[in-house]
């Protein structure tokens, strides 16, 4: 099953802003809601009936008084509904559950074996999200935050599943919820994520390409604001989340944004897991990195090691590094020239590499329209391994909130 994103009423002054400012404790009545939106007080109390129906919110009592009948206080439900989310790697995956404000309740981060193939990887991580939203979880987790498994625990209770968001690292044709020809995912291929997962949870299940959620969750938490942005996911692979007028843009198969095997100046051209040369994945990824220092006799295991010689100062690993920069930064000049975004920001492991951050810069500035690059931000996503997972859950809350209005 998959489901569009909500459209851009429900956000703005739509049931799931109205969610939002009571999850957040902005609006604690009808009227602080009236206020907040602008929207008449009988248009926020037919939303507002709607959230109590579906059991998103509750009114919890009267509240001050500031003459006339004492107003009922609204919140969400504590213990009440959550989400949840995965969002897979290569060698890890981001499991957790958040609430409907698309705060992390809990998270956890578990080794994966992709080659291991879709059911076995999916079905432990399923059992994972079962086991954060049962209701002793949270009880016997609180407070509990372990740096080796990077395990959050937030105050409050696991509630009752709403629905399940999913990241892929590879292209999902967003009708289906199928994985089509990744690169680097064997055994995946045409797999439907959402059918098999939806035949173990009983809840909606919504799958999309990792980047693409990387850059809803980056977009609702830092850039709300903006209309017009560009996300690019640098880790062991390499991809790209396109928002247009305030929404997620797939395209018309939801292969939008999906920079991986753009061709970039490369002598030799590197060969790629796609079949081709010289794919910018081929070139600047985390996997290339690696291929690459091994290539010249540097004994590397994964891409934590290449970190750690570009942070030691490496020179054959920084000199590498800003050759990924350049690349990424050629092909995003073309994306910042035809789509003119208001801010272009780059996450993933790679992303705290400073000599390829310095590097794809430079060379944005060298080969964009000034016009382009006039007010145009660029800047690291915000820190923080739940990105993916916040924005698989903001898909989802979208879609819980849209079926019910
Ligand atoms: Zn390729």
């Amino acid at each position: 099953m998959t489901i569009d994103e909500a459209p851009r009423d429900v956000l703005r002054g739509g049931p799931r802003e109205l969610l939002r400012w009571v999850a957040t404790g902005a609006a604690v009545s009808r009227a602080d809601l009236s206020r907040l939106s602008g929207l008449s007080p009988s248009t926020v109390s037919q939303r507002v009936e709607a959230l109590i129906n579906q059991g998103l919110l509750e009114e919890t009592g009267a509240g001050r008084s500031r003459g006339g009948r004492r107003p009922r206080q609204l919140a969400v439900p504590t213990g009440g509904a959550v989400v949840g989310a995965i969002d897979l790697g290569a060698h890890h995956a981001r499991v957790g559950t958040l609430d409907l404000s698309g705060r992390v309740v809990q998270g956890r981060t578990l080794p994966v074996r992709i080659e291991d193939g879709p059911e076995q990887v999916l079905g432990a991580l399923l059992a994972e999200v079962a086991a954060l939203a049962a209701p002793s979880s949270a009880s016997t987790a609180s407070g509990v935050a372990s740096p080796s498994t990077g395990s959050t625990t937030a105050d409050g209770a696991a509630g009752a599943l709403r629905g399940l968001g999913i990241g892929i690292p590879g292209p999902v044709q967003h009708a289906t919820g199928r994985i089509v020809s990744p690169s680097r995912m064997p055994g995946w291929n045409g797999f439907d994520v959402a059918a098999f997962c939806a035949g173990r949870v009983d809840v909606p299940v919504i799958v999309d390409n990792d980047a693409n959620l990387m850059a809803l969750g980056a977009h609702r938490t830092a850039h709300s604001e903006l209309d017009h942005a560009v996300y690019i996911k640098a880790g062991t692979g390499i991809g790209s989340g396109v928002i247009s007028s305030g929404r997620l843009h797939r395209g018309a198969q939801g292969a939008a944004g999906d920079i991986s095997h753009c061709r970039v100046v490369a002598d030799p051209a590197p060969p790629c897991t796609c079949g081709n040369a010289g794919c910018l994945e081929a070139v600047a990824s985390g996997a290339a990195l690696v291929t690459a220092l091994r290539d010249q006799g540097i004994p590397v295991s994964d891409l934590t090691g290449v970190i750690r010689l570009i942070d030691d100062g490496d020179r054959h690993a920084t000199a590498l590094a800003r050759q990924a920069g350049r690349a990424i930064g050629e092909i995003l000049a073309v994306v910042v020239n035809f789509f003119n975004p208001q801010v272009v920001a780059i996450g993933g492991r790679l992303a705290d590499c400073e000599p390829l951050l310095a590097s794809m810069r430079a060379t944005l500035y060298e080969r964009c329209l000034p016009l382009a690059t006039q007010t145009l931000l660029i800047e690291r996503v915000a820190t923080g391994q739940d990105i993916g997972i916040t924005g698989a859950a903001h898909l989802v809350i979208d879609h819980v909130v849209a079926a019910h209005s």
